[in-house]
């Protein structure tokens, strides 16, 4: 490495921007020798520094809105059993009955193919998930944002169901693409990225993609729908009362009259209400809001990330007070009314 102002060795890394992830056409990273190099040579890498960083907060919240959105799905799994999971190089088979159940952890051989199944038929709920992220906690880097709707291609794994009912099977057959939903957004550095937290389905994890790369690699077409402003927000992040029945309405409409999924919209809001528990003891104790969280330096924000989605797990096993609720995939026992140990597998 040679320092980018005198060019002798250099080991200082900038720590604004130390940790962006690398995408292709950028320039390489810039490294230091001393203090004042780096200071000589801030006019010139500042809106570099400054664009990477948008790029750095973009990856942080998008990753833990994911995280959290499998956390809700493992410990909300209570409208669809998985019997049996078959895995082929590109193809993973499940078969499920109507009864509600623990999330079969055990039959599964990896993370990944856990969130597959985690996420499958789930890209509108994660969709919305995702608009809530962006637009309460990006709104100063995110210009625009739009829902795109399209239909897949190169899909590296074919998650499917065998005991549903006709119409899942119409949407999940073997030829053509699927139709698949997620968000485009634009920050006001310019740079363009795709952000899908339910791509897992498709054998795709990361949940943030530059836009040109996910284009070129994942979407047969777009449908006409395509391209429209995300809504503005469902204000799940500030929930009350009246956002709540927003959502519960919206939830219902989406599932329609099956009985078990009535069960969503709690569980859903259930999260949610448990992060806006944690943000408003935020708020109140370190006068930090969820508006000012892309602000924090990167190690700080982990932190509170990580802090916020151990808290939702946590707070998951009073509102679902079932006694085989998991967390990262370990299954939990009773211990007393109260109080869960991790039970051995
Ligand atoms: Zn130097
Ligand atoms: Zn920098």
């Amino acid at each position: 490495m040679e320092c980018a102002t005198c060019k002798k060795p250099a080991t200082l890394a900038c720590s604004g921007c130390k940790g962006a992830t690398v995408l292709e056409g950028d320039a390489p990273s810039v490294h230091y020798c001393n203090a004042g190099c780096q200071k000589a040579n801030w006019t010139q890498h500042k809106a570099t520094c400054r664009r990477l960083q948008d790029r750095i907060v973009l990856y942080s919240v998008v990753e833990m809105a994911q995280r959290l959105f499998y956390v809700n799905r493992e410990l909300t799994w209570i409208y669809l059993d998985i019997e049996k999971v078959e895995k082929t190089s590109d193809r993973m088979e499940t078969t499920w009955p109507a009864d509600y159940r623990v999330f079969p952890s055990q039959l599964v051989s990896s993370k990944e193919d856990k969130n597959s199944i985690l996420v499958f038929l789930a890209c509108i709920e994660g969709y919305m998930w995702t608009v809530e992220f962006v637009e309460g906690m990006l709104k100063g880097i995110v210009t625009t944002s739009t829902h795109v709707v399209y239909k897949t291609k190169n899909d590296k794994l074919r998650t499917r169901c065998y005991s549903m009912t006709t119409p899942i099977e119409e949407i999940v057959r073997d030829t053509g693409g699927i139709t698949h939903e997620m968000l485009k957004v634009t920050l006001r550095s310019g740079e363009v990225f795709a952000v899908d937290i339910t791509g897992a389905q498709y054998g795709y994890n990361e949940p943030v993609t530059p836009w040109t790369k996910y284009q070129n690699d994942r979407i047969l077409f777009q449908y006409p729908e395509s391209g429209q402003p995300a809504p503005r927000p469902y204000r799940l992040l500030q929930v009350n009362d009246y956002s709540l029945q927003k959502l519960i309405y919206f939830c219902k409409k989406m599932a329609g009259d099956k009985t078990a999924e009535e069960a969503i919209p709690f569980v859903f809001a259930g999260t949610l209400k448990a992060m806006n528990l944690r943000i408003l003891g935020w708020q109140g104790n370190e006068k930090l809001s969820l508006r000012d969280m892309w602000k924090l330096p990167e190690k700080t924000l982990r932190v509170k990330l990580n802090d916020l989605i151990d808290f939702v797990e946590w707070s998951f096993h009073g509102i679902v007070q079932y006694p085989w609720s998991t967390v990262n995939g370990k299954r939990l026992a009773t211990e007393n009314k109260h109080s869960w140990v991790y039970g051995k597998k």
